[in-house]
């Protein structure tokens, strides 16, 4: 029965267009993508937030408190990468024990059937939530929790939150952004992807550096590039070169400016990014 549904798969499918000559077509499954906890399911690995929870490196991050962090790997930020595969193997290895293999827990129901498809540099990384209601709302609320510890931070800015609020809404949005931005207070528990994207990429560089110590705008400002340099239509080799660096020196200095136990795998997922656009794609 395989044999029979492979080889309609490799033969492809006859089309006759209208007034037209035939051709023949093949379809093939180049990329899936999914947010962290659905793209464990899928690769039936562990979860994000358990060890060896990364799906593009076999990194096995460490654990504090409740959450499971990556440390920046000086020598080998992006690695050791997992490959299609090593995965495979890893996934009948664990069916045979019973026991994960670096976090791969038994082979993928859907995706390992599937011809051609590489498991690994296949699944691409979801910007959306990633970037976006990732670190970018993370990062936001670094500076206007108003936690008590938070406070004391340096990078605490919720004193001028009323200020920010006023300046963001006085903005007259560029034409590609279809809705006025809204306030933080009071707002962002209902910003969407679309808002933290309007915010990261248009409004925060021009606000922020009136309130945010420099230190941490500097650093906050090498996440923004790197996102508008990936997000290009069109991408050089030497642009994405450039992001890589940019997002290599983000996560390594967010360790320092934020704290190890805030590296989770959102925010070391970003050493990955430049990968996922060498292979799949502008995000
Ligand atoms: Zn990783």
């Amino acid at each position: 029965m395989g044999t029979k549904r492979e080889n309609v798969i490799f033969a492809g499918i006859e089309v006759q267009p209208p007034d037209e000559e035939s051709y023949k077509s093949k379809v093939f499954l180049i990329a899936c993508t999914a947010d962290l906890q659905a793209k464990a399911l899928v690769m039936n690995m562990k979860q994000h937030n358990g060890k060896c929870g990364c799906p593009k490196c076999k990194q096995p991050g460490t654990h504090i408190g409740h959450k499971q962090q990556w440390p920046y790997q000086v020598h080998d930020p992006k690695g050791p990468r997992r490959t299609h595969e090593e995965t495979k193997a890893h996934a009948a290895a664990a069916s045979d024990t019973g026991k994960d293999v670096c976090g791969i827990k038994n082979p993928s129901s859907w995706l390992t059937a599937v011809p051609h498809f590489d498991i690994v540099e296949g699944m691409a990384i979801d910007y959306m939530h990633g970037a976006l209601l990732g670190v970018a709302k993370r990062m936001i609320s670094y500076w206007f929790s108003e936690t008590s510890t938070n406070k004391h931070k340096d990078w605490y800015c919720g004193n001028s939150k009323h200020e920010i609020d006023y300046m963001l809404e006085n903005i007259k949005p560029p034409m590609e952004i279809h809705r006025r931005p809204r306030s933080i207070t009071g707002h962002l528990q209902h910003w969407k992807a679309s808002k933290f994207r309007a915010w990261l990429l248009y409004y925060s560089l021009p606000i922020m550096v009136h309130f945010l110590d420099p230190k941490y705008y500097e650093h906050y400002a090498l996440f923004v590039m790197a996102q508008h340099i990936l997000l290009q239509q069109s991408i050089t080799e030497d642009d994405v070169d450039r992001a890589e660096q940019l997002l290599l020196q983000f996560v390594s200095q967010f360790e320092s400016l934020y704290g190890v136990q805030e590296v989770v795998c959102n925010v070391h997922s970003l050493v990955h990014y430049a990968d996922n656009v060498r292979e799949l794609g502008p995000l």
